[in-house]
């Protein structure tokens, strides 16, 4: 499944301008666990964007409930959704630090295409430490069509005004 694994200089997939070993290359390549939802939530966009779907199964909390259908089979969707869209780029908008469950969460803007069309989205992502690593927990999704707002002026207060 790795055979799209950016080598270490290539510019991460994230968009971060970094290149790939500086960035989300560590974590993708289980040399190391994301220290922070952020640097989680930019390596799984990475994973997305380079088809890396044993990535993305592994870092979801155990109480996702996606691994209801059990992990290959996720992988096998998962897979497909990779290869379906085109990632163009992520920004991180905004981001809360763990609450008294330790749940915390970080917003983001995701530029995404699927056979041409613009299916961009702004999705809240939940995440949790399950003592190894940050894990995804879910998220809230709003598709950049259905916004009546710049979808990259919205901060975590904002976002749940408009979806609420
Ligand atoms: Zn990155």
């Amino acid at each position: 499944m790795s055979v799209t694994i950016p080598s270490a200089e290539t510019p991460c997939p994230c968009t971060s301008g970094r290149a790939f070993s500086a960035c989300c290359g560590p974590f993708l390549t289980k040399s190391s666990e994301a220290p922070d939802p952020v640097s989680l939530m930019r390596s799984r966009y990475a994973a997305f964007a380079c088809s890396e779907p044993e990535y993305l199964v592994r870092t979801l909390h155990s109480t996702h409930e996606g691994l209801e259908a059990g992990e290959k089979v996720l992988e096998q969707r998962i897979a497909i959704a990779c290869r379906k869209y085109k990632y163009r780029g992520l920004w991180i908008l905004d981001s809360a630090p763990p609450d008294a469950e330790g749940t915390a969460e970080v917003l983001f803007f995701a530029k995404v295409y699927e056979s041409g069309k613009d299916k961009s989205f702004v999705e809240r992502s939940k995440f949790k430490h399950d003592g190894t690593g940050w894990r995804y927990v879910d998220g809230l999704l709003a598709e950049k069509k259905d916004l009546t707002v710049d979808p990259k002026a919205l901060k975590l207060d904002t976002f749940a005004q408009m979806v609420a």
